[in-house]
C-alpha cells in the first residue's frame, strides 16, 4: 500500500482538505503513475456536493490525469516507466459485455468504474486525480502523445474526449454547420475540435464577455443567449448542437435552433432534470441525444488526433492549495478555459 497526499471532499458542503489516501499495491497488470497535473471539471463539482445524489465521503476527486508511469506491474506490456501517461474518468470495466466489446467501456452494461467515488473490485472507495500518485490496470491508461503538454493534455481525458465523441458520431465535419452552447471547460474543447474537423463553428454563450477568446479558439460565429435576438435570428440554422452547460436550458428553445433532421446532443449534467417539449421534436423531425465521455480506443484517437492537429486544452494552473478558490471561479463560468492544479506542491 501507498499512502499519498491528496485533497479530498469531506463532506458536501464543506471546502476541500487536505487528505492523505491509499493507493494499491501493483497487481501484475496495474501501472503507477505519478501525476503532474489534474484538471478541474464541473463533474468533480456536482459528484462533491451531492448535485447527482448522496455520495461516500472522504473523496478526493479528479478524472483528468497527466503524469510519468514510475513503476509497473509483473505482466503489464504496454507501458514502462517514464512513459506519458494519462487517466480519464473510468479506470475498469467488465471488458466482456457488448458495450466493452465495441470498446464503448463507458457504457459497460455491468456498470463500469469511475475514477473516484465508486467501489473497485477490491471494494475499496476509487479516490481521484487531485493527489500525488494513482494505482490504474494498464487497460485504462492512456498514452499523452509527444508534442503536447502534460499540463495542457490534462483536460482532453474528460473534457476532450467528452466534446469529441458526439462530434465524431454525429458526423462533424466540412459543411456541417454546429453549435457549442457553453464556452466553458467542455465548450471550448468542442469549439476546437469542430474547427479542426472542419465544421463551421457558432458558440452561444450567456453573453459576449468571452467573444474574443472564442474567435481566436477556433469558432467563427459568437452570439449571446441572453439576447432574445439571437434564437430570431438563428432559428431553423444547425445540423448539431452540442449543449455543454452545467445547469438547467431551455432546451426547446435550443431545439428551436436546429435545421429539420437536426441533433442536439447534450453532454452538460445539471442536477435538475431538462424540460422538453414532445412537440419540439416533432416538427421537423429533430433529435435529442446523450454522450457520456468515450471509450479507451476513441479517446487515444481523440489524443493522437489533438496532437496532429497541435492543440490542447487552454489551461490556467493553480496550485493544490487554491483548488477550493478555484471551485468557486467555475461556479460562477469564470474560467478560460479549464483550471488544472500543479500537483508539485502536494508532494
Ligand atoms: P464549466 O467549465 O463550468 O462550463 C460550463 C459553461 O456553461 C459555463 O462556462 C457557461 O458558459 C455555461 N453556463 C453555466 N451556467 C449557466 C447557466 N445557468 N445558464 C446558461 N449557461 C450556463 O463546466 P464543464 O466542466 O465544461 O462541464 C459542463 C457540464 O458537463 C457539467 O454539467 C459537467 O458535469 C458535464 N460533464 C458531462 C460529461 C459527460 O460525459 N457527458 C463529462 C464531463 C462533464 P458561458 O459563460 O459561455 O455561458
Ligand atoms: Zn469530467
Ligand atoms: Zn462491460
Amino acid at each position: 500500500m501507498l499512502t499519498v497526499n491528496a485533497y479530498a471532499a469531506v463532506s458536501a458542503t464543506e471546502p476541500l482538505a487536505p487528505v492523505t489516501i491509499e493507493r494499491r499495491d501493483l497487481g501484475p497488470r496495474d501501472v503507477l503513475i505519478e501525476i503532474k497535473y489534474a484538471g478541474i471539471c464541473h463533474s468533480d463539482i456536482h459528484h462533491a456536493r451531492g448535485d447527482w445524489g448522496p455520495q461516500t465521503y472522504p473523496v478526493a476527486p479528479g478524472h483528468e490525469i497527466a503524469g510519468i508511469v514510475t513503476a509497473v506491474g509483473s505482466e503489464v506490456t504496454k507501458y514502462q516507466v517514464d512513459d506519458r501517461a494519462g487517466v480519464g474518468c473510468m479506470v475498469n470495466s467488465c471488458r466482456e459485455c457488448a458495450s466493452c466489446r465495441k470498446g464503448e467501456e463507458q457504457y459497460c452494461l455491468r456498470g463500469m468504474i469511475p475514477t473516484y467515488g465508486a467501489i473497485d473490485v477490491d471494494g475499496t472507495l476509487t479516490q481521484g486525480g487531485y493527489s500525488t500518485h494513482v494505482v490504474v490496470n494498464e487497460d485504462f491508461v492512456l498514452r499523452i502523445p509527444e508534442g503536447i503538454g502534460l499540463d495542457v493534455a490534462a483536460p482532453l481525458l474528460c473534457a476532450g474526449i467528452t466534446t469529441y465523441s458526439p462530434l465524431r458520431r454525429f458526423g462533424a465535419g466540412p459543411g456541417t454547420k454546429l453549435a457549442v452552447v457553453g464556452l466553458g471547460g467542455l465548450g471550448h474543447m468542442a469549439v476546437k475540435h469542430a474547427h479542426a474537423m472542419g465544421a463551421e463553428v457558432t458558440v452561444l454563450s450567456q453573453s459576449l464577455k468571452k467573444r474574443e477568446d472564442g474567435l481566436r479558439l477556433g469558432a467563427d460565429h459568437y452570439y449571446a443567449t441572453s439576447d432574445a435576438a439571437t434564437f430570431e435570428e438563428l432559428a431553423g440554422t444547425f445540423d448539431l448542437i452540442v449543449n455543454t452547460v452545467s445547469a438547467k436550458l431551455d432546451i426547446d428553445a435550443y431545439l428551436s435552433l436546429l435545421a429539420v433532421g437536426g441533433t442536439l446532443a447534450n453532454v452538460g449534467a445539471p442536477a435538475e432534470p431538462l424540460p422538453l417539449n414532445a412537440f419540439s421534436l416533432l416538427m421537423g423531425g429533430k433529435n435529442f441525444a446523450g454522450s457520456l465521455i468515450g471509450g479507451i480506443r476513441e479517446t487515444q484517437e481523440m489524443l493522437d488526433f489533438c496532437a496532429e492537429h497541435g492543440y490542447g486544452s487552454d489551461v490556467e494552473i493553480v496550485p493544490a492549495e487554491k483548488i477550493n478558490d478555484a471551485w468557486e471561479r467555475v461556479l460562477a463560468s469564470d474560467v478560460r478555459y479549464r483550471f488544472v492544479i500543479g500537483t508539485a506542491t502536494l508532494a
